[in-house]
């Protein structure tokens, strides 16, 4: 059990819930981020709880600066520095190039991209003066091979590569590490809205013959978290079984 802390980004639902509780079950500190699910976030607090792990709900948009600045000094106070940051928290506002607008453009890079390079720096002061640190952002096989109406996701998921990659490079010799996770077709809230015959279609694609589970990524977060990934670094791993190979 590592007594690590922590930072699990959009930790209410879907992955990111996922990373929270699995992390927690490996003896991490976990501050639960959520923007504003706050009953789904308290269940994911007692189901850590009751299964006697430590966890605390750690409330904030992380695509605004100055709540990023104040969320981690809450985590900090709370349960320490952080040491396992899980950059998460995501969101889609699909459409095709020609009709996006400013809105969607911005939320998307917002959420997505910015609100990693928010909480990385507020993470890596600390991480290069112990000389650990472990950051893992939330790509998606979007960013690696685009998608037509995901124009703004998939830059913003592109984009993830580039911040983890010279993270990488500025902190490697320090003990820290910066991945990215791309996953392909997740069952969750962000996907369930997608219409039968896209969801069949997407099917038909996957060798392995099945969607993807939180699990199945918080799995490979549990990992590049670890001492054992030590020597992994600007690296992006695929969790698609097999889509996009
Ligand atoms: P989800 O079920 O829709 O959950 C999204 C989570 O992000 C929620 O906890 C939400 O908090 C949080 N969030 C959204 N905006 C936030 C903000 N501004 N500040 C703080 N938290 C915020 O999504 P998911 O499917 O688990 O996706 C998780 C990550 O994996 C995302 O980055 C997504 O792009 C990526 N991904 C997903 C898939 C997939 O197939 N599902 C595939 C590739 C990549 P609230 O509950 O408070 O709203």
């Amino acid at each position: 059990m590592t007594g690590r802390v922590a930072l699990v980004t959009g930790a209410s639902r879907g992955i990111g819930r996922a990373v929270a509780v699995r992390l927690a079950s490996e003896g991490y500190r976990v501050a639960i981020n959520y923007q504003s699910a706050e009953a789904a976030a308290e269940e994911v607090l007692e189901e850590i709880r009751s299964s006697g792990g430590a966890a605390a709900l750690a409330k904030a948009d992380v695509s605004d600066p100055a709540q990023v600045k104040e969320l981690f000094a809450r985590v900090s106070k709370e349960l320490g520095p952080v040491e396992a940051l899980v950059c998460n928290a995501g969101i889609t506002r699909d459409n095709l190039l020609m009709r996006m607008s400013d809105a969607e453009w911005d939320e998307v890079i917002g959420t997505n991209l910015s609100s990693v390079f928010f909480c990385a720096r507020a993470a890596i002061r600390p991480m290069m003066k112990a000389r650990f640190g472990r950051i893992v952002a939330m790509s998606s096989v979007s960013g690696l091979v685009g998608n037509a109406g995901q124009a703004n996701y998939a830059a913003a998921k592109a984009g993830i590569l580039g911040i983890m990659k010279s993270i990488a490079r500025e902190a490697g010799s320090r003990g820290v590490t910066a991945n990215a996770i791309a996953p392909g077709y997740v069952e969750t809230d962000m996907t369930a809205s997608l219409p039968e015959d896209i969801r069949t279609g997407i099917l038909a694609q996957i060798p392995a013959g099945r969607y993807g589970l939180p699990e199945d990524i918080a799995n490979v977060a549990a990992f590049l978290v670890s001492d054992s990934a030590s020597y992994i670094n600007g690296q992006v791993i695929t969790v698609d079984g097999g889509m996009t190979m």
